[in-house]
């Protein structure tokens, strides 16, 4: 048996099983024994359980079974099911599940397969589908400890933007609300098989007990987000006056001018508790 952070291993398995690695599914394959070692650090300092979204030839599945007590990995290819049941077959505390992690039952998944064990997500993420499982995972307020996630390092930027730069948008607000985030590392792309095009980052969004701020209605702020950093060229006052549903011009000059903020303010420069001041001012 061979080592899955060995890329001659990966080619044989690739061989043995005539499996050709499809791009479409973000299929790069990690080899890098340190990273590894950082995510499982960061995924389990205390043990428990933790859930994996694609596990691939499960390089990572291992890793995290080594530590916790149990490891349920969902996997949408479901060429990869044999590969799997043949690299994992040494563990007894992994599980893997064929299905799209954005089309899964995922309270149910959690409480049936862990009852009331604490929960950690740890991925290394298809680039092309990271922020909508980020925000399926987010949205749903699961029971979740922590995500430690690998993605491209311009998402990373993004999450972990500030306020005022191009990078600070609806995905940073959405994150920082509702986790801590901090870097774990960076992944240059030769610690893959095959290289991807970018570069990658690991992020640990610690769940936070309650979000940053305290809003009337989460749902009336995300939608005035959405729309403060849809019309980024526009001053935050016409902005949201052209979206329509908060008010009208006069009503929100009034609400930013009561915040002691600028007529002329962009609305990408307010810090996440001044766009839920804004968005409490304008609600109902
Ligand atoms: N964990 C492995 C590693 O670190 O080498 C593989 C990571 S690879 C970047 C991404 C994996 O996610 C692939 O195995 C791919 O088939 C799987 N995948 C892609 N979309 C998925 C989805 N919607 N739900 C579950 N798995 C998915």
């Amino acid at each position: 048996m061979g080592s899955l952070t060995d890329p001659r291993y990966i080619r044989a398995l690739c061989e043995k099983y005539d499996f050709r690695l499809k791009k479409s599914l973000g299929q790069n394959f990690l080899h890098d024994n340190a990273v590894l070692e950082e995510i499982v650090d960061a995924a389990l300092p205390e043990g428990g359980g933790v859930l994996e979204i694609g596990p691939g030839f499960g390089v990572l599945t291992e890793a995290l079974a080594g530590r916790a007590e149990k490891v349920v990995a969902v996997e949408i290819d479901d060429r990869l099911l044999p590969v799997l049941a043949d690299t994992l077959a040494a563990f007894d505390n992994i599980s893997v599940v064929h299905g799209d992690v954005l089309k899964l039952d995922l309270p149910r998944l959690l409480a049936e397969q862990f009852g009331d064990m604490p929960v950690s997500v740890a991925a290394n993420l298809p680039y092309y589908i990271t922020t909508p499982i980020l925000l399926a995972l987010l949205e749903k307020n699961l029971p979740l400890r922590r995500i430690v996630v690998m993605m491209q390092k311009e998402v990373a930027d993004r999450i972990l933007a500030a306020p005022g730069g191009k990078d600070y948008g609806a995905l940073t607000v959405a994150v920082q609300y509702r986790c801590e985030v901090e870097r774990v590392c960076r992944v240059p792309a030769a610690s893959f098989f095959p290289p991807p095009k970018v570069d990658s980052e690991v992020l640990c969004l610690t769940l936070r007990q309650s979000p940053l701020v305290e809003t009337k209605d989460e749902a009336y702020f995300f939608a005035l987000v959405r729309a403060v950093f849809a019309q980024r060229r526009k001053t935050l006052v016409n902005g949201l006056a052209n979206a329509g549903r908060f008010g009208t011009k006069e009503q929100i000059s009034a609400a930013t001018e009561r915040m002691g903020l600028a007529p002329t303010v962009r609305g990408e420069t307010l810090s996440i508790p001044q766009l839920a001041a804004l968005a409490d001012l304008l609600y109902g």
